[in-house]
């Protein structure tokens, strides 16, 4: 029996969804200030909705700048007894948290998929054990600061603002939060407009774990929101996740201040498959790539390139493995691909595709049916990508991936390197002297061999050129958090 008949089995699956009865969310979230939830100065709410359905979940208060001002003064009260801590009582509350994050696991894993639209099996296995597992290594530091930094003395900064997007909203929260505190300083953070729920359940984490009001501060809101954040008078530090484009706002708010900054922006990623990679595991790799998440990931494998003599190959078994994705309800547990975040991604996806297509590349979008509410867009596969379309040189941000094509070893990395951005890359061959030559040849922060797109505390992450800089996770993680002191 050849493979293609053992294989073309059709899986039916009978629908899985996860339950939604054990999620209690309040009908109106205010403000986290000085350790509890706050009427903001000017009462504005919004309803924060539900990408697959496009209903209303909860109201959530938008901090102004006044309640910034009111969040500065709690941080910055906090701070000196926060870090006058003895560190292993630091440590406490961070392993507190960590363990209250793992308590309620489910109910977060569900709300982030209700808030955001990912697929309930990647909050559930990635998004939030990972959040947890920031807390727990943090927690760790806290009394080894010194030895994260050459065994010179360190201090905290200060009051730290951190602003995060949408694509893991509890995730990026903990790897903005956990090393700051780690450290000694107090946090403000800011949570996407359209992902800030699991941010207030960690709110209630936060007191649930009796953290000294101050230390964390969060505040849902808009763009404003982050700009007034930006501005206040009394931060000395920004750590901010998102578009290059607000990155250089921010830099430039803050050009001549007496403020740190560390910048994780975008990405264009290459995933290099060279030609004696084991093609069939390349291919899942290159599907984890650019369909986790729908896409939504800064260091989204996008530019696919592939070495010519396999690339017919490749590119055929990479579209019949497309073709089995499960797209839809974000809360089945058989979902691969959920709903994309909102309608504004979605029409930058759109807008992207579009120009593709105009520019003359080939565009394979695979047959499937989404619900008649929502926002969605199907796994997209574009060849005849040359090196200056569009879609080859944008952050699509979406389940959209562009195939191009190399001859050899130089050419693979010139390509992967002709970028304006420099976040992450994966490697794709049998022979180790070649990933590790490769790999050292490339620019960008974080380079997988034979895997994409794996995540762990310890690691860090971050980027060269328009990708920012600083580094989150692991020791490194530590240094945008700490002075040095002697
Ligand atoms: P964004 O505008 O940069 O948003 C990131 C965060 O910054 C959000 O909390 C946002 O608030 C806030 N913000 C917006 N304008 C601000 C300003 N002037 N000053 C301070 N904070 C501000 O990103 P986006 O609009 O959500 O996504 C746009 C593109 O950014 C995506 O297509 C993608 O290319 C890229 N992106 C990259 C990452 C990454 O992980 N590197 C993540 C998300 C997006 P609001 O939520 O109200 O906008
Ligand atoms: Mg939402």
């Amino acid at each position: 029996m050849s493979t293609e008949t053992r294989t073309s089995i059709v899986w039916d699956y009978a629908p899985a969804p996860e339950s939604t009865d054990h999620v209690r969310l309040a009908a109106r979230y205010g403000l986290f200030i000085d350790g509890d939830f706050r009427e903001p100065a000017a009462p504005r709410y919004e309803a924060s909705v539900n990408p697959a359905t496009e209903e209303p979940l909860a109201e959530v208060a938008w901090a102004g700048a006044e309640d910034v001002a009111r969040a500065v003064d709690a941080a910055r009260a906090a701070q000196p007894k926060w870090a006058a801590l003895p560190e292993l009582e630091r440590a406490k509350y961070l392993f507190r948290i960590a363990r209250l994050i793992q308590e309620r696991a489910r109910e977060l894993a569900v709300v982030e998929t209700l808030d955001g639209g990912k697929p309930v099996r990647e909050s559930r296995d990635v998004d939030i054990p990972l959040a947890a597992a920031h807390f727990f290594h943090y927690a760790g530091w806290a009394d080894k600061l010194r030895y994260g930094v050459n065994a010179r003395e360190v201090a905290p900064l200060g009051v730290v603002g951190q602003i995060v997007p949408w694509n893991f909203p509890l995730l990026m929260a903990a790897w903005k939060l956990a090393p700051a505190l780690a450290c000694g300083n107090t946090a403000i953070l800011k949570p996407a407009e359209t992902t800030p729920l699991t941010a207030l359940l960690l709110a209630e984490i936060c007191r649930e774990a009796e953290l000294p009001p101050g230390v964390v501060s969060i505040l849902p809101g808009d763009g404003e929101t982050g700009a007034a954040l930006v501005r206040a008078p009394g931060i000395d530090k920004i750590a901010f996740t998102g578009s290059t484009a607000v990155g250089r706002d921010i830099q430039a708010a803050l050009a001549g201040r007496p403020v740190k900054l560390t910048l994780e922006l975008g990405g264009k990623s290459a995933n290099i498959v060279f030609e004696d990679a084991a093609l069939d595991q390349a291919v899942e790799g290159i599907v984890n790539g650019i369909f986790f998440n729908q896409g939504h990931v800064c260091c989204a494998g996008s530019r696919l390139l592939v070495q010519e003599s396999v690339l017919d190959e490749a590119v055929a078994r990479l579209w019949r493995r497309m073709g089995r994705l499960r797209v839809g309800d974000p809360l089945d547990k058989n979902t691969d691909v959920g709903a994309i975040n909102s309608a504004e991604q979605l029409q930058r996806i759109e807008a992207l595709v579009a120009a593709g297509e105009s520019e003359g590349a080939q565009r394979r979008t695979i047959a499937c049916e989404v619900p008649e509410r929502g926002y969605w867009f199907a796994p997209t596969l574009f060849t005849d990508v040359s090196p200056a379309h569009r879609i080859a040189v944008e952050e699509i941000f979406g389940p959209v991936v562009s195939v191009l094509s190399f001859r050899t070893q130089a050419e693979a990395i010139e390509k992967a390197n002709n970028s304006r951005y420099g976040l992450a890359a994966g490697i794709w061959t049998d022979k180790g002297a070649k990933a590790f030559e490769v790999a050292a040849a490339l620019r960008a922060g974080v380079v997988w061999q034979n895997t994409y797109n794996h995540f762990d505390p310890t690691a860090a992450f971050g980027g060269y050129k328009e990708s920012g800089f600083g580094r989150e996770g692991g020791p490194a993680g530590l240094r945008p958090y700490l002075q040095v002191v002697r």
